[in-house]
């Protein structure tokens, strides 16, 4: 087992001149329960870590410069976008340290933490109705819209701007090689933009193409059947939030997938409970359903006779997020999911 912190050496922690230079870097953790569970070394990465808690900062950051450097945002300009709260965090965050002012649309299905967390750092908060894509009513069309009547404003575009996944192929992916000392067999997370999952893949892919890529996607979501079977067709549902895509993103496109799991969410809430409960770490239901795809790779690799094989995920956002929701027994009721045994005493 590879030891990343000798405690008996001091180290000296990081040291940045700027707030955004917090962006990325994040640590890498063993996780003890996924890789006993897998029968090899299952790595997750600490995206809660990032300012905004979540692997969003990242887009948020490369969006906002892509911009800057294509002279589309002019100073004090205002940033739109439709998010399922995460990207909204980040993208205030880094207009803030920028000077620019941010609109957010947001389905009103999400978090109340997401929300108030947002109005918190100062953004414009607009919310709507659950709507399918093909409903103009939907977030991203209603935060497009918002974008092109607004004087001096930017849509983001988080789905089909590839400056998302570019933060994944020029930092994330780098990162992990770089933890991994260049000894990783297999990645995988789930997508929501797809940004993550086709921008770590492809990056990692650069430094070794024999590296397998797997989606994890949820129900609900239609990922699975077209990597399995061509057709974009989703089954069941989840209530995992800023996952589950119903098709396929310019972040998406040629992503480099060689296989996938369906993780439903009970299996996703068993590891978000073991790795609350057992090591530590309070995380969204995103990260759980991401460490379940990460076993799957795991037990897969090690049945391909690669007995040592080291895997990464992604730990996409912090629990504390969703304290009204995952942590909250009268919520997990009503959805019929399984209540976490110390929130029943
Ligand atoms: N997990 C959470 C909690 C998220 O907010 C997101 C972003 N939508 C993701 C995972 C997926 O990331 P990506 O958009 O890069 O696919």
């Amino acid at each position: 087992m590879t030891e990343t912190l000798d405690l008996a050496q001091p180290q000296t922690p990081i040291v940045q001149r700027s707030a955004l230079d917090l962006i990325g870097n994040t640590p890498l953790v063993l996780l003890r329960g996924p890789s006993d569970a897998a029968g090899c070394e299952i790595w997750g990465k600490c995206e809660f870590a990032n300012p905004g808690a979540s692997v969003k900062d990242r887009a948020a950051l490369w969006i906002v410069r892509d911009a800057e450097a294509r002279g589309a945002l002019e100073p004090g300009g205002t940033i739109v976008e439709g998010t399922a709260g995460n990207t909204g965090i980040g993208l205030a965050l880094v207009a803030n340290a920028l000077g620019y002012k941010t609109v957010i649309v947001m389905p009103e299905t999400q978090s109340r933490e997401k929300m108030d967390t947002l109005r918190a750092l100062g953004a414009e908060l607009v919310t709507v109705p659950a709507a399918p894509f093909s409903n103009p009513g939907h977030f991203v069309h209603t935060s497009r819209r918002m974008a092109e009547e607004m004087p001096g404003a930017i849509w983001a575009d988080q789905f089909d701007n590839i400056a998302n996944r570019r933060a994944h192929i020029e930092s994330t992916a780098p990162e992990i090689w770089r933890q991994l000392e260049g000894r990783i067999d297999g990645f995988t997370c789930a997508a929501g933009t797809g940004g993550t999952l086709a921008g770590t893949g492809m990056g990692l892919k650069a430094f070794d193409e024999n590296i397998t890529v797997a989606l994890t996607d949820p129900h609900g979501a239609a990922l699975y059947n077209y990597f399995a079977c061509g057709e974009l067709r989703a089954e069941g549902s989840s209530v995992a939030e800023g996952i589950g895509q119903g098709r396929i993103t310019a972040n998406l496109d040629g992503a480099p997938v060689d296989t996938q799991y369906r993780i439903a969410d009970e299996e996703g809430l068993e590891w978000v409970r073991r790795l609350m409960a057992e090591e530590g770490l309070c995380l969204g239901l995103s990260s759980g359903i991401n460490v379940a795809g990460a076993v799957a790779l795991g037990r897969e690799l090690v049945a391909r006779g690669k007995r040592d094989a080291r895997v990464a995920t992604i730990l996409c956002d912090t629990g504390f997020r969703y304290l009204s929701t995952l942590y909250n027994p009268e919520w997990l009721k009503a959805k019929g999911l399984p209540v976490f045994p110390w929130l029943q005493r």
